[in-house]
């Protein structure tokens, strides 16, 4: 039993069983203030307060305790872009230019599998720095960015969602070229990757001004084909966008129409931004069960717009919280949530801790359809686990002096923590951050 990813993990242990109606529902979550987990072969076999459990952890297994520590699913991330880690932090430009300046000449790169294959690594090792241990992710035109990252992420046992960008049009010659086979390359990804393991794909249009009609009509089309498969796309991110798109496709009432025209709407559907919607388009995603994705750091560093949550949440419409490197600023789920609540608070909104932290696992598990499996501390799900440190750095811990409950220590961890607040991270009850090892490399940093 006591191999490399069998073990048990003691602490305080935090696990959402439903999202919470708001600021204090204690039934939404399980809260055990001195647990155990028992890992066995990377999932979780038991968990209980250690004083029922202790008796079942085998003499040799060891054990990994973190008193101080508050010990929680590991986070979801929804909507990140694996070729845009040098893309994060391109200055002064809204979507579309941003689009033409930054974004296409990097992930022209990807066609180089070389270049894949260590953007792949470093992507996996960032997100789990962060505490991030499942991540549905864009990867380039190119097929081999697509083939590097499912086979980094399969070697580490840890749990993607990924597809290959569809376009056709609108971009560069290198991706559009590359992406004039998308559809077959597609295809052909997901019988070798889709069920792979732990990997999963998603049909992956970049957006409606990017494809054609026919190429829109085909990824919907793959969806079909493969009733598992989820499907990635932005909606409604900016204004100058959503006018192109009416100029491209003038038939269709509204961008969202384009969509569901070409049957890409649904419960396995997964649309960034969706900010600047009307109410017919609103009423068609709920109707539809698709997954509206908001990506606070994203849409206030491009100038994008602001989210309305309530809206949407009132409306019935399914959401799920997400980075958007590189169009957003950072790879922590904190400062994800901690953005998240600022553009709710302009809009006269709140975001409870409860309810940032159940969709950062739980909800985020929830929006993906896989629940049952991850973003949950339960038997039988993947033992993909986050250790937090609501004091890990001077200002945190000075904070913590007068925190006086757990929503308080989650709401200074969502306000004020980061990577640093990432005391480990377990992907299938793997630890993958070495404490020994300094947290930043200065091999690479320009001399002074
Ligand atoms: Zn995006």
């Amino acid at each position: 039993m006591a191999d490399g990813n069998s073990r048990a993990i003691r602490g305080r242990l935090l696990s959402f069983s439903r999202a919470p109606r708001g600021a204090g529902d204690a039934q939404s979550y399980r809260y055990i203030e001195d647990g155990i987990i028992l890992v066995e072969d990377g999932r979780i076999e038991a968990v209980g307060p250690a004083d029922e459990l202790v008796a079942r952890v085998p003499p040799m297994l060891p054990v990994e305790r973190h008193a101080d520590a508050l010990i929680m699913p590991g986070f979801i991330d929804p909507h990140i872009h694996y070729p845009q880690t040098q893309v994060i932090a391109s200055y002064g430009a809204q979507l579309l230019e941003w689009l033409e300046k930054y974004t296409f000449a990097e992930e022209q790169k990807f066609s180089d599998p070389e270049h894949a294959a260590r953007h792949a690594e470093f992507f996996l090792d960032e997100l789990a720095r962060n505490g991030t241990t499942t991540a549905v992710a864009y990867c380039s035109a190119h097929p081999v960015s697509a083939e590097a990252l499912f086979t980094a992420a399969h070697r580490r046992n840890m749990g993607m969602i990924a597809g290959n960008t569809i376009m056709d049009r609108n971009g560069p010659p290198g991706l559009v070229k590359a992406a004039h086979n998308a559809i077959p390359a597609s295809r052909d990804l997901i019988r070798r990757w889709h069920g792979s393991g732990r990997q999963r794909y998603a049909v992956t249009p970049r957006f409606a001004i990017t494809s054609t009609d026919e190429q829109l009509k085909a990824a919907g089309a793959l969806l079909e084909e493969f009733p598992t498969v989820l499907m990635q796309t932005h909606l409604a991110e900016n204004r100058s966008e959503i006018a192109t798109v009416k100029r491209l496709f003038p038939v269709d009432p509204s961008y969202t129409a384009v969509y569901a025209r070409c049957g890409l709407l649904g419960p396995r559907s997964l649309l960034g931004h969706c900010i600047h919607l009307d109410d017919a388009e609103v009423a068609m995603l709920r109707d539809t069960q698709s997954v509206a994705v908001f990506c606070p750091t994203s849409n206030l560093f491009i100038g994008s717009g602001l989210f309305n949550y309530g809206r949407l949440a009132a409306a019935g419409v399914r959401i799920a919280l997400a980075t958007d490197v590189g169009g957003g600023t950072s790879y922590s789920m904190l400062r994800t949530a901690a953005e998240a609540y600022k553009v709710m608070q302009l809009q006269g909104q709140n975001l409870p801790a409860l309810v940032a932290f159940d969709l950062m696992t739980r909800g985020n598990a929830a929006a993906l359809g896989l629940d049952s499996e991850i973003g949950t501390i339960a038997p039988g799900a993947f033992a993909d686990i986050v250790v937090l440190d609501a004091r890990a750095t001077r200002a945190t811990a000075h904070r913590m002096e007068v925190a006086r409950d757990l929503e308080e220590e989650l709401f200074v961890l969502m306000t004020l923590g980061d990577d640093r607040a990432i005391r480990q991270a377990f992907i299938a009850g793997r630890p993958a951050l070495d404490p020994a090892k300094p947290r930043v490399s200065r091999d690479r940093l320009p001399p002074g």
